[in-house]
């Protein structure tokens, strides 16, 4: 199968299924053509997964599918914008048709869910390496940013904490997981694991924030780390009340700190610095608690509110100790 063979038979049967908008002209040419609804601005994002850093690499196919455009439409999510178009820059060791299928399979299970239309991309030789960029759609003026937060906003985060990070230790370190499930927690050691290599973006929850929240970011790299920078952005800092964070099940159960080998309190700060949550961490006048709570019902995602903004800027503030909480989270460099 040749480049343009080996194109026709997977993206572009994936660019055909059915969900998200129509493409006024989509892959076969050099450029594909979209229209965006009048009085729509064009919300445009991009993340590259290199093999061995962003994931490990025995991963699934399945699941690198998934997670490439997860964190992408995570992105859209905390702009509030509408997922609508993507492109995938796509970069393989060899042409390997067991492995395209079912990566493939994991990018067709989430636009399942969260339609969004394949529109081009690029198709090369070389370590695996895979590029989505996806577009989607917001009212002019009204997406959601990290520089609206305001003193005494109430801060929110959707989900629970983590769970990815919880399932990213098990996967690197495999303890022995005991065979016959004595402790009960294999569900919750499939969910952390699954939570690690399928995000859920939370896509619903953050469109219906559009006009709510006063300033919004995804967790990519840590809840510290990731509310850090909307601190930043808003010029505002804040007071984290920890015992109210939701921590995920594993963090959260005597048996599972067992099994992560942590007490509470360094489940606690291991939740806060873990990556690949992809929750909603937002903000919010206090006014608003009764629609945000509607909005999180009908979006079948829990919200919960673990702070306030304060007019100090730079100051990240433990509310039980008054002590200063250190901003950690992953970082490339
Ligand atoms: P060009 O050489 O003009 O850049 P390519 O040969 O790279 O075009 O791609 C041919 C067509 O196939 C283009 O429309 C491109 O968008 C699409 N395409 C290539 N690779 C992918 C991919 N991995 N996913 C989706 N579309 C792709
Ligand atoms: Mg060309």
């Amino acid at each position: 199968m040749n480049e343009f063979a080996l194109i026709d038979h997977y993206f572009k049967a994936l660019a055909e299924r059915a969900g998200g908008p129509g493409c006024d002209l989509g892959i076969g040419d050099d450029c594909a053509l979209v229209t965006v609804p009048p009085g729509q601005q064009l919300a445009i994002t991009a993340d590259t997964l290199v093999a061995g850093v962003h994931f490990p690499r025995e991963t699934a196919p399945f699941d690198i599918g998934y997670k490439a455009l997860a964190v992408n439409l995570s992105d859209l999510a905390s702009s509030g914008a509408r997922p609508a178009w993507f492109s995938l820059c796509l970069t393989l060791p060899q042409r390997e048709a067991a492995w395209l299928d079912d990566f493939c399979a994991g990018l067709a299970a989430l636009m399942e869910q969260v339609p969004v239309r394949l529109i081009g991309g690029d198709t090369t030789r070389g370590p695996l390496s895979i590029t989505i960029q996806a577009l989607g759609w917001v009212e002019k003026g009204k997406a959601l940013r990290r520089d609206g937060g305001r003193p005494g906003d109430d801060i929110y985060v959707s989900g629970q904490i983590g769970a990815a990070g919880a399932g990213l230790r098990l996967v690197q370190t495999p303890s022995p997981w005991p065979a016959d499930d004595t402790d009960g927690l294999a569900p919750a050691r499939e969910a952390a694991v699954q939570r690690l290599n399928r995000p859920a973006p939370r896509n619903r929850l953050g469109e219906s924030l559009v006009g709510e929240a006063s300033a919004c970011i995804d967790i990519s790299d840590g809840l510290l780390a990731d509310l850090g920078h909307l601190l930043d952005s808003s010029g505002t800092g804040a007071t984290l009340d920890l015992a109210r964070i939701p921590l995920a099940e594993l963090l959260n159960t005597p048996a599972g700190l067992a099994r992560l080998g942590l007490n509470a309190d360094a489940a606690r700060l291991f939740a806060l610095g873990a990556g690949d949550d992809y929750e909603l961490c937002f903000t919010a006048p206090p006014a608003r608690r009764e629609t945000i709570a509607a909005l999180s019902a009908r979006a079948g995602v829990t919200v919960t509110c673990i702070g306030t903004l304060t007019d100090r800027p730079g100051t990240l503030i433990d509310t039980a100790s008054g002590q200063p909480l250190p901003a950690t989270g992953y970082t490339h460099f």
